[in-house]
């Protein structure tokens, strides 16, 4: 719990008002997990910057937010700041010679939309990540052979006190991965698409919808893929079915019928009953396939999986 006067620096900040003890679980996919000990919402790279030199001053822990897409937050929940960004830095405007501009806290999907209506192709296969575009440069978030990392030209960081661009070629994307800098915020992001006709976008970008409805849990609460694609060989998803996992169940949460690699909250899913069966998914694999599975869904708060 932060005291009084330090909330007080946070809230002058950010211009608004924080919220002690947040639930986290409603800004998570999955649904399930403890409070932040603060959460703010900050609406530009200004009052951010502020925001992490109060953090830095009196040594707190941060963590930015997006849509919690790809987070599984501790049932003991965090006691650190949470940042989610908000106001302008949710927005995207097309600009010319093929750039779209996007506040980090947008939808990728809403992205998608809106690179369409300009006319704008490129962004097609990621318009289904339900994610933000923070959280997908932060992710190197990718589908059907496209990476957010390769249609990035420029991105925003802020850090304690500073914001600075950058091209995004001196950032190092990898698979799922990107290398921001340490203590660094992604609020901006210039994309660099191609000119298309609206329409034609639209249609790839339905044709996508469909053959991610065929492939994945469709209307269920998950976090996406739980484990990371090992570098050769199966995927995790074929590992995890060759090894009897698809229908597992605990607690609340079960491994999808549909994809092995995705955990579906039931409705009473605990983060526990999520590291049971991540535990016990990790365990079969690797009994069977003698293969180490690495997680891709990342932690907040005390929570890990066991040893193998
Ligand atoms: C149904 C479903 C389908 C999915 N399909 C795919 C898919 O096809 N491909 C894929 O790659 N992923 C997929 N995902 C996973 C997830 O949507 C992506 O990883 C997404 O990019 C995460 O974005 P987010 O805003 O939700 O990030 P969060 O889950 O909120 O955070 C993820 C990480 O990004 C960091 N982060 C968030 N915002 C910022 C920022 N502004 N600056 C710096 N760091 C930041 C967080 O601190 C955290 O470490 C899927 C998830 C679901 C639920």
């Amino acid at each position: 719990m932060f005291d009084r006067k330090v909330l007080e620096e946070f809230e002058a900040a950010a211009g608004r008002a924080g919220t002690t003890d947040a639930s986290l679980d409603r800004l998570t996919t999955l649904g399930c997990g403890g409070p932040a000990a603060l959460l703010l919402e900050i609406d530009s790279s200004e009052k951010l910057a502020a925001a992490m030199s109060v953090a830095a001053a009196h040594g707190i822990d941060w963590f930015v937010l997006g849509y919690g897409s790809n987070l599984l937050v501790a049932d003991t929940g965090w006691d650190g700041l949470v940042i989610r960004l908000s106001g302008e830095l949710k927005e995207c405007k097309a600009q010319s010679g093929g750039r779209l501009e996007c506040g980090a806290g947008a939808s990728l999907t809403r992205a998608a939309s809106l690179a369409a209506a300009a006319g704008l192709s490129g962004l097609e296969p990621l318009a289904g990540i339900p994610g933000s575009v923070g959280g997908a440069i932060a992710m190197n978030a990718g589908a059907w052979g496209t990476e957010i990392g390769s249609l990035a030209a420029r991105v925003l960081l802020c850090l304690p006190g500073e914001c600075r661009a950058l091209e995004a070629g001196s950032l190092s994307f990898s698979y799922r991965h990107c290398e921001l800098p340490k203590d660094s915020v992604v609020t901006r992001v210039v994309l660099a698409l191609e000119p298309a006709e609206p329409e034609a976008v639209r249609e790839t970008m339905a044709e996508y919808s469909r053959r991610r409805g065929d492939a994945q849990p469709s209307g269920e609460r998950t976090c996406g893929s739980v484990f990371r694609n090992p570098s050769e060989g199966a995927s995790a998803g074929e590992l995890l079915d060759r090894s009897g996992c698809k229908g597992l169940e605990h607690g609340g949460a079960s491994v999808s019928q549909v994809h092995a690699n995705f955990i579906v909250n039931r409705g009473t899913a605990t983060a526990a009953d999520v590291i049971w069966l991540m535990d016990e998914c990790r365990r079969r694999v690797h009994d069977s396939e003698g293969i180490v599975l690495e997680p891709e869904v990342r932690f907040l708060g005390d929570i890990g999986l066991a040893p193998l």
